[in-house]
C-alpha cells in the first residue's frame, strides 16, 4: 500500500473550511464549549458555540409553532422550498464536498458524491410532493366510500452520524418538508461544519420560497441535546443515525413516550461469493466496499463469505488490490483511502484485529498505521484482511474500520446460515452468475437484510429504494420508495351517503 507523499497542514484547511463556509454564507459560532476538528491532520479547527437547554426548548417551541402554518401548505408548494434547496446545492457543491473532506475525512469523490445524494433526494422530494396519495378502499356498506389520507405528522427530531455528515440530513430533511413537517436537527458532534453550511442553505431556500423560518433548526452539541429531544413529546418522530449502542438508548425512551422512532443503526455486512462469480467484478467491487470510505460506511463489506474451491485464488487477488491502495490526503485524487475518523477509532480497530488473532483469526494483508509520523494525531491506517475459521463474537461485532473477515463455505445454505448469523442486519450481497443462487439469496430463505444485492457490493444504495436494515440495525426505511409514510400519519375515513346508519359487521344497535 502506498502513502501520499504529504498531507496538508491544518492552517491551511483552516483556511479553506473558513472560505468554503464564507462563500455559502454561514457566521461560524465560534466559542469555547467544543471543537470542530479535521481527521486529516487530527488537529482542531475552530472552537464553537453549542446550544443550551434554553436553545433547545426554544427550537422546539419554533419549529412546533412553524409546523401549524407548514402543515396547511400545499404539498407542492413546500416542494418549491425543497426545489430551491437542491438547487443552491447543486451550486454550492465543491464547498460543501470540500466541508465533508475536511470533517469526515472522505476522499474527494465520495464526498462529492454524498452531495450528488442531497442533490437526488431533493429531486426525488420535489416530485414526491404531487403524489403523497391516500387509498380508496371497497367498503362492506352500500352507499359507503372509505378511504384513507396521509396528514403531516409534526416535528422531526433529527439525530445524525458522523460518517455521512450531511446525505443522511437531506433523506430526511428533504422527504419531512415535503410531507409538512418541521425539522430539528442535531448532527454528530464531530461534523458541525457542514451541518452549518446545511442550515445556511435550508434557511436561504425558505426566505427566497417565503416558507417559515422555523421550517428547520440546528442544534450544535454532543448527545445531551439528542436525549432532550429524544425526551420532548412535542418532538413527533425521532429519525436517529448512529451506532447500536446509541439506538439502544433512544428506542425506548422514545417509545415510553409514545413517540415514533426511525432508527437507522450498525451494521455487519458480507458478501457471497460463489464459485460461478465473475471475479473481476467481484473484486472491484469487495475492494470498493470494504475499504473505501476508510470502513466508515454503515454499509461497508465487513465478511466474506467465499466458496471453498475459489477462496485462494479470489484472497490473492484482493491481498494484490489491497497493497496497491494509495493511502493518505483525502484531497488528492490518487488517493483512495482517507483518515479513520479519530484516533479512538484507530485504538477500536487494532483491538478487533488483535481479539481476532487471539481467536484463531490470521491477517494476510494490511493492518499497519501510516503517517505517523506526518501527523501524529491523525488515524491513518491500512485497510486489514483477517482470515478466520470460525464466525467468532469479534466478527459479529460491528468495528467501525475497515476490517474484512474472510470465512469459506462449502454449500449455499451453509453460506446463508452464516451471513445471517450475526446481530445485524443492514446490507448484503452475493456475487455469481448461477440465477437459481441469487434468487435463493434474494428469496426469504435467503439474507435477512433490508439490501441484498446481486452482483455488486453492499455499500453505494441509489436514492431510490428505501434505505435501512433489520434486527439491530433498527427496523427504519429512509430516503425512496414509500420511506415518506414513516413521516406523516394516516387516517381513515368512512363516508355514509346512503342516508341511514348502518354498522359494520351487520351489528343491530337501537
Ligand atoms: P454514534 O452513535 O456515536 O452517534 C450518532 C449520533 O447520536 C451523534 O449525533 C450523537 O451525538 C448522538 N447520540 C449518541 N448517543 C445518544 C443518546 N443516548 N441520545 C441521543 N443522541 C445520542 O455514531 P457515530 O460514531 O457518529 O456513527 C457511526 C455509527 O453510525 C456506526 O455504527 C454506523 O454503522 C452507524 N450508521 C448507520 C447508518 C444507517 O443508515 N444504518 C448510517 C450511518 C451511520
Amino acid at each position: 500500500m502506498t502513502s501520499s507523499p504529504a498531507l496538508p497542514i491544518t492552517e491551511d484547511l483552516r483556511a479553506r473550511a473558513r472560505t468554503s463556509l464564507e462563500r455559502i454564507g454561514v457566521s461560524v459560532p465560534e466559542g469555547t464549549d467544543f471543537q470542530a476538528r479535521t481527521p486529516i491532520t487530527g488537529e482542531d479547527l475552530f472552537g464553537l458555540t453549542a446550544a443550551t437547554e434554553a436553545d433547545t426548548e426554544e427550537a422546539v417551541t419554533a419549529t412546533r409553532e412553524a409546523f401549524l402554518t407548514w402543515r396547511t401548505t400545499p404539498a407542492p408548494r413546500r416542494g418549491e422550498l425543497v426545489r430551491r434547496l437542491g438547487e443552491l446545492l447543486r451550486e454550492n457543491k465543491s464547498d460543501l464536498a470540500d466541508l465533508i473532506t475536511i470533517e469526515a475525512g472522505k476522499i474527494r469523490s465520495e464526498a462529492l458524491g454524498e452531495v450528488q445524494e442531497m442533490i437526488d433526494i431533493c429531486d426525488f422530494a420535489v416530485g414526491l410532493s404531487r403524489q403523497l396519495y391516500g387509498r380508496t378502499i371497497a367498503s362492506e356498506r352500500p352507499g359507503h366510500r372509505l378511504s384513507e389520507t396521509w396528514h403531516p405528522l409534526g416535528v422531526v427530531g433529527i439525530i445524525s452520524a458522523f460518517n455521512f455528515p450531511a446525505a443522511v440530513w437531506s433523506w430526511n430533511t428533504a422527504v419531512a418538508l415535503a410531507c409538512g413537517d418541521t425539522v430539528i436537527w442535531k448532527p454528530s458532534e464531530l461534523t458541525p461544519l457542514i451541518s452549518l453550511a446545511c442550515d445556511r442553505l435550508l434557511a436561504r431556500a425558505a426566505e427566497e420560497t417565503g416558507a417559515p423560518r422555523d421550517v428547520h433548526r440546528l442544534l450544535l452539541g454532543d448527545r445531551t441535546i439528542g436525549e432532550k429531544l429524544v425526551d420532548d413529546p412535542r418532538v413527533a418522530l425521532i429519525s436517529a443515525t448512529g451506532s447500536t449502542r446509541m439506538g439502544r438508548e433512544v428506542g425506548p425512551r422514545v417509545a415510553a413516550r409514545f413517540g415514533r422512532t426511525l432508527l437507522e443503526l450498525g451494521g455487519n455486512n458480507a458478501a457471497v461469493v460463489a464459485p460461478s462469480a465473475d471475479l473481476d467484478l467481484a473484486v472491484q467491487g469487495i475492494v470498493f466496499a470494504a475499504a473505501g470510505t476508510a470502513g466508515q460506511r454503515c454499509t461497508t463489506l465487513r465478511r466474506l463469505i467465499v466458496h471453498r474451491d475459489i477462496a485462494d485464488t479470489l484472497v490473492a487477488r484482493l491481498t494484490a488490490a489491497y497493497a496497491k491502495l494509495p493511502i493518505g490526503d483525502p484531497f488528492d485524487e490518487h488517493t483512495l483511502v482517507g483518515p479513520l475518523i479519530s484516533a479512538k477509532a484507530l485504538d477500536a480497530m487494532q483491538d478487533a484485529v488483535t481479539r481476532a488473532q487471539a481467536q484463531g483469526g490470521k491477517i494476510l494483508v494490511g493492518g499497519d498505521r501510516r503517517l505517523a509520523d506526518a501527523a501524529p494525531r491523525a488515524a491513518y491506517v491500512e485497510p486489514v484482511i483477517v482470515r478466520v475459521e470460525d464466525q467468532t463474537d469479534v466478527v459479529r461485532e460491528e468495528t467501525f474500520a475497515p476490517i474484512l473477515y474472510v470465512l469459506t463455505y462449502d454449500t449455499l445454505e451453509e453460506a446463508i446460515a452464516l451471513h445471517n448469523d450475526v446481530p445485524q442486519g443492514l446490507s448484503s450481497s452475493i456475487f455469481t452468475r448461477d440465477q437459481q443462487e441469487a434468487e435463493l439469496f434474494l428469496s426469504a430463505e435467503g439474507s435477512d437484510c433490508g439490501i441484498a444485492n446481486v452482483n455488486i457490493g453492499t455499500s453505494g444504495a441509489e436514492i431510490g429504494g428505501a434505505f435501512g436494515g433489520e434486527k439491530e440495525t433498527g427496523g427504519g426505511r429512509e430516503s425512496g420508495s414509500d420511506a415518506w409514510r414513516a413521516y406523516m400519519r394516516s387516517a381513515t375515513n368512512t363516508i355514509n351517503y346512503s342516508g341511514r346508519l348502518a354498522l359494520a359487521q351487520n351489528v343491530s344497535f337501537l
